[in-house]
Order: structure tokens, then C-alpha cells, then sequence
């Protein structure tokens, strides 16, 4: 059996769904995986073709491990290859589960739940947006069709705000909440690397406090600070939410420094999460040897993988920690994640970030919706199970990319 075509496509949501789609040589069969968004992706998608025409599908972890290898030699120890690469291999098992028909959760050993909760990410409180691949914002006309009948107004970060957003998403379901904290402080106009004041901080705990007052004590909420802080004001922030009975405490401090992450840990009582800038085992290893969080948070449209991150959770239950992937993919992505979370034990939560993309459920070729109550609930349809739902999403396909192998014309 050998591979015969790699093609992209892209959706301009809130960021740039991208997807990879591989053929095989066996009953016209493919499979679809995401990337998570960087710049030049579909290129480097592109570049590494090569490396996977001609070779055996079925050999998935062999055909990862040469890409990074050959990739290496143009110094890719991390960053957007393995954005690549992690589309790739979810492609990869799609068609595989499709060509066996089996769900994919049984090749990473088979569930262990069938039903994965997820988390709503409920930004700050408000959050309608397109972003590019260096998070510069865009206006398609979806968002601004959406803007042109705002009731709220513009984005404050304000108690008010992120108690009713909270209250939103409680009745949409969801057990498990999360809001960032350091928009309050970007809100301001000012650069990050200087201390914080005390009015800040207190802006910050009092929209976490209404969030708290809003859902009441059953209702998981996390917190994230998105790498902005030193250790010594993300120990101030952290101290102020004690009490609040957090989930956790996210990013609290630069990715590449996992010391300032655990002088965090080791100052409060807020259990720490961190991981979604961090590639393979390799990036997490020191991380959970020095007890550095509670919580490891791979993305799996980055990390390298399906199969990595299953190894990756499977590394922090060595050293008790839990298990909550960062996602802010379309439905295929969150859903490859699913398959992942639905084999760990210590899976806590999953990551949906898509509640302001009008057709977020409409890219899937599903029947019904793809999170019901705060769940993604694993069926025994092969490969991922979800297919994208190409007439939906071709209208929302992002200007200048190929379309799985039929180019852009303006
Ligand atoms: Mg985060």
C-alpha cells in the first residue's frame, strides 16, 4: 500500500483551521488531520510531501519519526514542523482507521471512558475574532456580520462580562470553564515587562471572583495568564485567587523557562498547567521530573501528534499529574484530541475554543452536535469518526490556499 497524494486546505474561523488530506493507493481511501495555525504551514506541509509519497500509510509512528529525522538536518528540533507533523499523523490514522475500520482510540490501547469532557474557553469574557497566523486580527464577513449586531458593545474586562459569559456557557452545558486573566492588563495598552499594580491585579480577582459567584461551587474554573507574567507577580495573581477553588492556574510564566513555572507551584496553593508551546516527550520530561505542575496541557495539533500525546499523558501519570489538552481546533481536530483524552486515565478536561465560531458544529459531517453537555461522546465509527463537512467549509476557506489540491482562483 503506498501513499499517494498530500493535500491541504484552509478555514479562516478564529484562527486558520489547517487541514492535511492523505491518499492511498487502496479504494480511492484518504484521511484528514489538523494542524494547529503558523505561518507558512501549508508550505511546509507541502515541502515535506515527498518524504510520504510512495511510502506505507500503515506505518504511521516509522513514517513521523523519518519526517522529524529528515527535518532535523534543517534544524528542527521543535516548533512548526511538528505543527506539521502532527496533521500529518493525524491524517494518517484517519485513513488507517477508515482502510481497518476501527475508531482510532484503538490503536493508543483502547478507551478507558466514552465520554471526554471538554472545557469552554470563555476568552475574557467576550471574544469575536479572526486571527492571522501571528495573531494579527482580520475581518471576514462573518465577523463582521456578528459585530454589526452587537449588543455589548466593546470588549471591557469587567466582572459583569465575565459572569454573564460564564452563566452563558454553564447553560450551554459545560462543567468546566476557563478565562484569561492578562487580557485585563493588555486591555491597557502598556507593555508586560514591568511589575504589576495592585489595581490590576484586584481587576483581575474581581472578575474571577463573579465568575465563581456566578456558577457557584460545583462548576470547574481555570485561570489563564498566557506566559505573561514573571514568577513574582504570577505568584501575587495566584495568591489573590486562592480560595477560589481553581481548576488551575495556566501559563503563568514564559514556556521556555519551566523554573519560574515551578517557583510558581511551589508558592501557592492554585494547581499549576502548562504545555501548549511545548513539542514531544522531550519538552515535557524535565517539566514533570522537577514536579514543576499538576497539570500538562500538549496541544495535539502541535505536540507531534496523537500517538506523542497519549505518550505524553501517559509521562505525567508517572509523576501524578493530570491531563488537559490545550485545543483551539474545528471539530476534527478537537475530535482527533477526544480520541487521546478517551485513553488516559488522568484526562481532567479538553479544550473547546471555537463557542463565538458561528459554524463551528457545521464543519462536521456529523449527525447531531459534536460537544453534547460538555461532552464528546466516542462512537465506534472509523477513523476519527467526523468528517469535515467540505460544502460548509469551503465557503469560509481562507483566500490565496489551495483547496485539497484544487488551487486558488480569486
Ligand atoms: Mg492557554
Amino acid at each position: 500500500m503506498k501513499i499517494t497524494r498530500v493535500e491541504t486546505a484552509v478555514v479562516e474561523a478564529n484562527y486558520d483551521y489547517t487541514y492535511v488530506r492523505i491518499w492511498c493507493d487502496r479504494n480511492g481511501a484518504y484521511g484528514t488531520g489538523e494542524c494547529f495555525f503558523a505561518p507558512g504551514l501549508t508550505a511546509i506541509v507541502r515541502d515535506l510531501a515527498p518524504l510520504l509519497i510512495g511510502r506505507d500509510p500503515r506505518e504511521v509512528d516509522r513514517l513521523i519519526r523519518h519526517v522529524w529525522r529528515k527535518a532535523s538536518g534543517a534544524g528542527a528540533v521543535a516548533g512548526f514542523l511538528y505543527n506539521a507533523t502532527s496533521g500529518i499523523e493525524a491524517a494518517l490514522w484517519d485513513l488507517n482507521g477508515k482502510l481497518d475500520g476501527l475508531p482510532i482510540y484503538r490503536y493508543l490501547g483502547g478507551k478507558v471512558r466514552d465520554r471526554v469532557r471538554v472545557y469552554a474557553d470563555c476568552h475574557a469574557g467576550y471574544n469575536v475574532e479572526c486571527l492571522d497566523s501571528v495573531l494579527e486580527p482580520r475581518s471576514p464577513e462573518w465577523v463582521r456580520a456578528i459585530e454589526s449586531k452587537l449588543e455589548h458593545g466593546e470588549e471591557k474586562f469587567e466582572p459583569e462580562q465575565y459572569a454573564r459569559r460564564a452563566k452563558e456557557a454553564v447553560a450551554k452545558g459545560f462543567d468546566a470553564l476557563k478565562f484569561d486573566v492578562d487580557s485585563i492588563v493588555l486591555a491597557t495598552g502598556e507593555e508586560l515587562n514591568r511589575p504589576l499594580t495592585n489595581g490590576e491585579i484586584e481587576q483581575m480577582a474581581a472578575c474571577i471572583r463573579a465568575v465563581r459567584e456566578a456558577v457557584g461551587g460545583a462548576v470547574d474554573v481555570a485561570v489563564d495568564c498566557h506566559w505573561r507574567f514573571t514568577p513574582s507577580d504570577a505568584i501575587r495573581i495566584a495568591s489573590r485567587l486562592e480560595g477560589l477553588n481553581l481548576l488551575w492556574f495556566e501559563d503563568p510564566c514564559p514556556p521556555e523557562d519551566w523554573r519560574a513555572i515551578q517557583q510558581v507551584k511551589a508558592a501557592v496553593r492554585v494547581p499549576v498547567l502548562t504545555g501548549e508551546n511545548l513539542n514531544r516527550r522531550q519538552g515535557f520530561l524535565e517539566l514533570l521530573q522537577a514536579r514543576a505542575v499538576d497539570l500538562v496541557a500538549p496541544d495535539v495539533q502541535k505536540v507531534g501528534g496523537m500517538l506523542e500525546a497519549k505518550r505524553i499523558g501517559e509521562l505525567a501519570e508517572l509523576f501524578g499529574a493530570g491531563f488537559a489538552p490545550h485545543n483551539i481546533a474545528s471539530p476534527l481536530g478537537l475530535v482527533a484530541a477526544a480520541h487521546v483524552c478517551a485513553t488516559l486515565p488522568n484526562h481532567v478536561a479538553l479544550e473547546f475554543h471555537g463557542q463565538d465560531v458561528p459554524f463551528w458544529n457545521d464543519l462536521a459531517d456529523s449527525e447531531g452536535p459534536v460537544i453534547e453537555n460538555g461532552r464528546v461522546v466516542l462512537t465506534e465509527r472509523p477513523g476519527l469518526g467526523v468528517e469535515l463537512n467540505e460544502a460548509v467549509a469551503r465557503r469560509y476557506r481562507r483566500p490565496g490556499e489551495p483547496w485539497f489540491g484544487e488551487a486558488w482562483k480569486a
